[in-house]
């Protein structure tokens, strides 16, 4: 392939790793073949939010939504007026923090 494959850097919280440390086996497989994809080029899979979640996008994995947010995005949109990012102060544009996993709707309640 091409330049223009320009490899994100996963980094992930640790609200996201407690909820997936308590997914089964076959779920956290799953993910992670997501994620893989998910660093190629993660605009193309996943969708954006609205509201006060708008500084996420998520990534539909069966029941489960897997909310991130880019780095690129915290800059250009201003996401982290929203909410901060504490990754990208630097030039650290090609990173991908895995924010939450939103397991059958719980995030969205209240
Ligand atoms: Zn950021």
């Amino acid at each position: 392939m091409s330049e223009a494959s320009q490899i994100y850097e996963i980094i992930a919280t640790e609200t996201f790793d407690k909820m997936f440390g308590k997914l089964e086996k076959d779920m956290k497989d799953r993910i992670s073949k997501k994620i893989s994809k998910l660093v190629e080029n993660p605009y193309s899979v996943s969708e954006t939010l609205t509201g006060n979640l708008k500084h996420f996008r998520k990534l539909r994995i069966g029941d489960i939504r897997l909310l991130f947010r880019i780095c690129e995005e915290c800059k250009t949109k201003g996401h982290t007026s929203i909410s901060p990012c504490k990754v990208c102060s630097n030039e650290m544009n090609k990173h991908i923090i895995l924010g939450n996993i939103d397991w059958r709707g719980k995030i969205y309640q209240g």
